[in-house]
């Protein structure tokens, strides 16, 4: 199947909470096509998270297990133009026959069929056609069923008749697996700190990631491993909005602080006043998250305490966190101030 591109393999399509629900959806109906629960199964998000990549996954994983199954990849652009053209030229029977022989249908970006009545109806009929026949659909779009506009009812009503999961945009940790795994693949040698320094800014979706990555190694006329984080920084300054400085603990303390108008010196102080725990508690938390100090020297910076205590602020965080929505958004907020600096 030419249509089907071959690079597009679950094998470098990277797992992460992200993309964890579509990915095993995909799996699951890659080894079943027609027969899980999964039909349709719809793949949505947005821009450059997955969606065609994914599809692709499914379809050449089926036609690697399954080689008798007759699968086709068709964007929804290219679809209508097929319909128009068959039209045209009077075979509209012949573009129907081909359509209902196919075994697994992947109909990449139906937003796009917004506004085209004559096509939707057409695809329509087709849709009803396999999906009777125990024939499996595989769905991309750009927004879930339910916030789909400009398409019809009744389509979107079969649009939720399977499964549908989304593609978010990915943490850092999956952020930097994605990034591994490309350099990993093409085999190019690059330091960890660059690579470090490219997920940690460039966090739009992945195919700005990639984008970052193939216009520094374009740029590059060294050998790649002596491209250091410096000159990472000069050659990606038109990725990176506000080359962001690193965050360090003064500075977060200096932030919550602020924040909860507790005296800066205090937080470091042996006082067991509620606010002040609290401030504390925020500022090991966020150390933690935002900063690659180790537990000992988060502790030892917060007025020498042992990292049993930062383990513990930062249980207790994360507990209040999932408890208490009033604290999530005092944590949200000041963590909305860091990310800016
Ligand atoms: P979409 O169709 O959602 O706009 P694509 O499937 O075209 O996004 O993905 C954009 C780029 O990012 C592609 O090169 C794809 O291989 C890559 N990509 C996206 N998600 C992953 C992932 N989880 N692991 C590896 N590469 C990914
Ligand atoms: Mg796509």
């Amino acid at each position: 199947d030419p249509q089907l591109n071959r690079n597009y393999t679950f094998e470098n399509f990277v797992e992460g909470d992200c993309n964890r629900l579509a990915r095993s959806a995909g799996y699951a109906v890659a080894a079943k096509p027609g027969g899980t629960s999964f039909n349709p199964l719809m793949l949505y998000g947005g821009v450059g998270l997955g969606k065609t990549h994914l599809a692709h996954a499914i379809g050449n994983e089926i036609k690697k297990t399954l080689p008798d199954k007759l699968v086709l990849y068709v964007s929804c652009e290219k679809f209508t133009q097929q319909f128009v053209d068959a039209l045209k030229h009077n075979n509209i029977n012949d573009f129907v026959n081909f359509y209902q022989a196919i075994d697994v249908l992947i109909m990449d970006d139906v937003h796009n069929f917004a506004g085209k009545e004559k096509t939707q109806d057409f695809f329509f009929h087709i849709f009803n056609h396999l999906h009777q026949s125990g024939k499996q659909l595989i769905i991309t779009s750009d927004k879930a069923p339910k916030d789909l506009a400009g398409l019809e009812e009744r389509l979107l009503s079969r649009f939720k008749w399977g499964l549908s999961a989304d593609l978010q945009v990915p943490d850092l940790e999956t952020r930097m697996a994605i990034l591994k795994n490309k350099i990993y693949q093409d085999g190019i040698e690059l330091s960890n700190e660059v690579v470090e320094y490219v997920a940690h800014n460039i966090d739009n979706n992945v195919r700005e990631l990639e984008g970052a990555m193939v216009s520094l190694l374009a740029q590059s006329t060294l050998n790649r491993k002596d491209i250091d984080l410096n000159l990472a920084k000069q050659m990606l300054k038109n990725f990176v909005k506000n080359s962001t400085k690193e965050i360090s603990m003064e500075y977060i303390q200096s932030l919550v602080c602020e924040y909860f108008e507790v005296p800066i010196e205090m937080v470091k102080s042996q006082t067991r006043k509620r606010e002040i725990v609290q401030a504390r508690q925020i500022s090991m938390y966020l150390a933690k998250a935002h900063t690659k100090s180790s537990l000992k020297s988060i502790g030892h910076f917060f007025g020498g305490r042992d990292h049993s205590t930062v383990i513990y602020a930062c249980q207790t965080v994360e507990d209040l966190i999932d408890t208490d929505k009033k604290f999530k958004g005092y944590v949200a907020d000041i963590q909305k101030k860091l990310k800016m600096s």
